[in-house]
């Protein structure tokens, strides 16, 4: 994603709400977005690529099966768990709460979720 757009989304209020609470600014949490984290779903691997780069398949047992995570933030301490977008509901991985805002976590918070540094070769990226 360019950041002309982004910076066309961040436009829409909604997704501005959206994104609040995650970081010091939602603006600034978007833009200074570094990385594109991942799940797989057949073998359970962490992993994330440069923001440009979208993982085809899994760098470890290579099954198409990956799922782009996104960050979760806890209305009660602010922490935020990382998951794949479509679970039905999360809760704080920090105090068991149920969380309530959607953030894009940064190679710094998919780190600490444990996900592994992928180039676009080792994920299929063309
Ligand atoms: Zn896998
Ligand atoms: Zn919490």
């Amino acid at each position: 994603m360019t950041v002309q757009r982004i910076g066309r989304f961040l436009a829409g209020a909604a997704l501005a709400a959206l994104l609040a609470g995650c970081g010091d600014s939602a603006q600034k949490q978007v833009l200074e977005t570094d990385a594109n984290g991942f799940q797989c779903e057949a073998c359970k691997a962490k992993f994330y690529t440069d923001a440009d780069t979208f993982a085809n398949h899994c760098p470890q047992c290579k099954q198409p099966q990956v799922q782009q995570v996104v960050g979760f933030v806890c209305p009660a301490d602010q922490h935020v768990t990382v998951a794949p977008r479509s679970r039905g509901s999360v809760r704080c991985e920090k105090c068991g709460k149920p969380v309530s805002g959607l953030c894009i976590p940064k190679a710094k918070d998919l780190q600490a979720w444990g996900a592994a540094r992928k180039t676009a070769a080792e994920v299929g990226s063309p």
